[in-house]
């Protein structure tokens, strides 16, 4: 970070742990604002070193960060294990197929065996929401949700918000957050924890946010969240900044949510007529993995002037670098962030 930068970001915040003074990241809706911003702001650096040949830094050397994954993940796990391995960590991935909860090993006793291998930095992802709080409160160091149940995705949502703000930044929108922007989140609103994520973010940062789903697939009561719910995708894009598109969670879903995958694409899919409702120079987005042809057309996805897909994975490495950072602050015994566990 350029020293300019780094005095206005330490006069933007609290000083050390008071600028982050959570142990673990379970979720956006345990976030200030300013922790949000906090966040994105740490990750500029990490942004700079991905692009350069040489992507090293010692930051994290001699501390073991175990990703435990009781759920498929493609970009999520591999983006941990690249963020810790880039900041010098001894990274191990625990993938449940292969470990002892396929032999009946109930989750704490997972987690109490997590635990006496000391690790520094646990990341879980879990198909049951509530399943990493339910870790952290087992284990001495720092948790990350990467992903739990229909519950909660932070650094999804971290990292949207970075892949956004470079791409406002690059159209020389230096907007401090998102106030003014219109967001449309159309997909399996009921299933998905990126949607929940992006809403607590979105709006944490000024956004408004419209949600669109067919009726059985959007959550009762989410107006409450603040959410305006539409269930005519038309009309959600209706003079929008940005359409984040999401994928049915089929895995998540007991029953028929959907008449058919055609029918569904017929009106809630992302084609590039449908895109001409929005403002001509809207963004897309979409945390993958994709379907194509079923929510978003392959000539939508692959738009190179509009769609920050690609972007976001970008960023995705550079948030979780970030979170890992921040979060082994405490346990480093880094100045300002308290005694070393
Ligand atoms: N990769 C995201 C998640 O884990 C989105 C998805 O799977 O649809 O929730």
């Amino acid at each position: 970070m350029a020293s300019t930068e780094t005095s206005a970001h330490a006069a933007r915040y609290p000083a050390g742990a008071l600028a982050f003074p959570h142990r673990d990241l379970i979720g956006i809706g345990q976030l200030e604002r300013h922790e949000i911003l906090f966040l994105l702001d740490e990750a500029e650096q990490w942004v700079a070193l991905n692009r350069q040949p040489t992507k090293h830094n010692d930051l994290l050397a001699g501390l073991t960060v175990i990703n435990a994954f009781f759920e498929n993940s493609t970009r999520t796990l591999l983006s941990f294990e690249i963020a810790g391995k880039r900041l010098g960590a001894d990274v191990v991935n625990m993938h449940a197929a292969q470990s002892s909860v396929k032999k009946g090993e109930t989750l704490i006793d997972t987690a109490i065996t997590l635990n006496a291998m000391r690790a520094d930095a646990i990341v879980i992802r879990h198909g049951s929401s509530g399943a990493t709080q339910l870790i952290a409160d087992k284990v001495d160091c720092p948790v990350l949700n990467a992903g739990d149940g229909q519950h909660e995705h932070p650094t999804q949502a971290l990292l949207d918000a970075l892949a956004l703000r470079h791409a406002l930044r690059a159209r020389g929108e230096a907007a401090e957050d998102f106030t003014g922007l219109v967001i449309v989140i159309c997909g399996d609103i009921l299933h998905s924890r990126v949607a929940r994520s992006n809403l607590l973010c979105l709006q944490a940062l000024g956004a408004t946010v419209r949600l669109c789903a067919p009726p059985a697939l959007m959550p009762s009561g989410i107006e409450a969240m603040g959410a305006e719910v539409f269930h005519d995708f038309d009309a959600a894009l209706d003079g929008a900044d940005v359409a984040m598109m999401l994928r049915l969670q089929t895995e998540r879903m007991s029953g028929q949510f959907i008449p058919s995958a055609r029918e569904y694409h017929h009106l809630y899919g992302l084609t590039k007529t449908r895109l001409a409702n929005a403002r001509p120079d809207a963004l897309v987005m979409h945390p993958g993995p994709m379907n194509r042809g079923v929510e978003i057309d392959s000539e939508v996805a692959d738009m190179i002037d509009r769609s920050i897909i690609t972007r976001q994975v970008e960023m995705g490495v550079a948030i979780r670098m970030a979170a890992l950072d921040v979060l082994t602050r405490r346990g480093r015994g880094v100045e300002g962030w308290g005694d070393a566990a």
